[in-house]
């Protein structure tokens, strides 16, 4: 069974997240695609986040309406700062059946050379590039295990989670960003300011 990674803070999960999940649920020859809650990234700046719980929340009600789609805790309970050879060595270890890939958008792909043992990842697990609006990955740059999806439809969302949380701290619209339980989340637990 070949499992794609998908991590983040997911603060909050929204439509440019979901979109990357379902076409990798779909499109990327994956039989399973996990979103795997970081409760922290070593490489932005620190902040406050929104709760564990209530981010593990969001991401399943995502993933209860994406077919393929399943959410992970496992970095909720490895000591911080979360690495994600750590946790990648972490499931194959726990599930020495599967095989695992790593799922990032483009913009991550830039700094990929910071993240910790990013070589290892490369060899050992593989890397699924999704395209992110104001990040071009030049395919033939690529190391091996290492693919940019390159479809002309792969659809393109230019949201991120900065631009909710500033907009849900303004008491804006955010309904046609995120998916619409995440909307009502969000507005229901106060969150962001909301
Ligand atoms: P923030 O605005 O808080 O920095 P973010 O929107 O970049 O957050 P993260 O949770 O940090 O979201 O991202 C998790 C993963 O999702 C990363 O691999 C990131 O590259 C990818 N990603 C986030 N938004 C998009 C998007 N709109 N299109 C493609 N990939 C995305």
């Amino acid at each position: 069974m070949r499992i794609g990674i998908f991590g983040g803070s997911f603060d909050p999960i929204h439509t440019g997240h979901a979109m990357v999940a379902n076409y990798c649920g779909q499109f990327c020859g994956l039989d399973e695609l996990w979103l795997m809650l970081s409760p922290r990234n070593p490489l932005k700046p620190e902040r406050e986040f929104a709760p564990d719980a209530d981010r593990l929340e969001m991401c399943r009600i995502v993933a209860g309406s994406c077919r393929g789609v399943r959410v992970s805790d496992v970095e909720l309970s490895l000591p911080l700062p979360s690495y994600s050879y750590k946790t990648l060595c972490r499931l194959r270890e726990m599930h020495p059946a599967c095989d695992f890939c790593v799922v990032i958008g483009a913009d991550n792909w830039e700094i990929f050379h910071r993240w910790r043992d990013w070589e290892r990842i490369i060899r050992e697990f593989g890397v699924i590039i999704y395209p992110r609006p104001g990040y071009d990955v030049d395919p033939a740059s690529l190391p091996e295990n290492v693919t940019l999806i390159s479809d002309p439809d792969a659809p393109l969302a230019l949201i991120s989670s900065t631009f909710i949380r500033n907009l849900a701290a303004r008491r804006g619209d955010v309904n046609f960003f995120l998916p619409l339980a995440i909307a009502d989340y969000i507005r229901k637990h106060h969150l962001y300011g909301y």
